[in-house]
């Protein structure tokens, strides 16, 4: 019997959100496939109690490549070892997460075990009778949903974007086993050897998994006026994003893009000014919990999608906001 994989994902000893997203999308896939669920990490040293939550959130099985030379990812290395578990298990699907780690990963081992692998899928499905994986994801520059079947080659194998499903809620009644296998030597690529890693520059690493995002694009016309969208952010302990406008012009870097080529965030408050609410940019903040909008256009896109709305001049309307905050703030006190 084949099962469904999804591949975990760890940072600084914690496992990371999205190995909780992939396994909501697992468990459907594999109840339909009726099969197991096996989450896998390839990592080291993360206790059977910390790995237990994988159970918790809907696998039926967690294995984990217990070895520190995959303490930090190389593609090489990694590629090899989940290549050979897919030579030994043959497992139906295996998913990722689009993340730099799965992005990176996963076309290296489609390569070496002969898959095909649809990149940045938002649905998944099976196919009655084929069994096959159902693979969407938007295409031409996100105007359609494209589905996509690769009825060849196995295992299926889709990288998911993350923040596009919810974790299933935690059940400590689930129980399961943790099974740690050895690395084998000859998987070690030791050409590459990782010498240092640079944080992210303030801010950036949590925008994915911040809960309060505040966002400008074109509307702001120029880099300093980003400043009163700092101030905001602050004030709501935020962070900043942009549109691929605002990045293109250089206002902002690429690691604050939100959209269909950037970053899919799903914050508690979304708050935007002088975005337009293009289908792009919509693509990377549809689950959000409050989508608050100010823009001068009574008709922009944005509105379409915003929980409350602000029709105004966003100069004018964020430092009010922003004295607002501040006014509070010093109340409180
Ligand atoms: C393949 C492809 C991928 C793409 N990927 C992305 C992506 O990942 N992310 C993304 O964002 N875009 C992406 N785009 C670009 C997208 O199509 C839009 O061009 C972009 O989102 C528009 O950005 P914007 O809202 O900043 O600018 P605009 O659409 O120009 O909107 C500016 C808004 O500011 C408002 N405004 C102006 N002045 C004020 C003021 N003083 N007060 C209040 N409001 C004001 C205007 O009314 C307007 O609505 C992609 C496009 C393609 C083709």
């Amino acid at each position: 019997m084949s099962y469904v994989w999804t591949l975990a994902e760890q940072s600084h000893g914690r496992l990371r959100d999205v190995s909780f997203e992939l396994l909501s999308r697992g468990r459907i896939l594999a109840d339909k496939l009726d099969t197991k669920l096996c989450s896998l990490l390839l990592s080291s040293g993360l206790a059977d109690e910390t790995l237990r939550e994988l159970i918790h959130r809907g696998a039926d099985e967690v294995y984990m490549v217990d070895d520190p030379r995959l303490d930090k990812f190389v593609v090489e290395t990694h590629s090899n070892v989940l290549a050979d578990l897919v030579r030994r298990y043959k497992p139906h699907t295996i998913l990722a997460a689009a993340t730099s780690t799965g992005r990176t990963l996963m076309p290296h081992v489609a390569i070496k075990v002969t898959a095909g692998l649809t990149a940045d899928c938002t649905e998944l499905d099976i196919e009655e009778g084929t069994r096959l994986l159902l693979q969407t994801r938007p295409a031409i520059g996100g105007n359609i949903m494209a589905t996509i079947k690769s009825p060849h080659h196995w295992p299926q194998m889709a990288t998911v974007r993350p923040k596009s499903s919810r974790p299933l809620a935690l059940d400590t009644t689930r129980v399961g086993n943790i099974t740690r296998i050895a690395m084998q030597d000859v998987h070690h690529d030791a050409r590459v050897k990782v010498l240092g890693l640079r944080p992210y520059e303030e801010g950036l690493a949590g925008i994915e998994e911040a809960d309060v995002v505040v966002a400008g694009g074109k509307g702001m016309k120029k880099a300093d006026n980003f400043s009163m969208l700092r101030d905001l952010a602050k004030q709501l302990g935020g962070v900043i994003g942009g549109t691929r406008d605002a990045v293109d012009r250089g206002w902002l870097s690429y690691p604050h893009q939100i959209g269909l080529s950037g970053k899919t965030i799903s914050p508690k408050l979304y708050m935007c000014a002088g975005v337009s609410g293009s289908i792009q940019h919509l693509a990377g903040i549809k689950t959000s919990e409050y989508i608050v909008a100010i823009n001068q256009d009574p008709d922009a896109n944005i509105f379409q999608v915003a929980d409350f709305g602000i029709v105004g001049n966003l100069f004018e309307v964020v430092p009010l906001i922003n004295a607002k905050l501040e006014a509070y703030k010093k109340e409180d006190k």
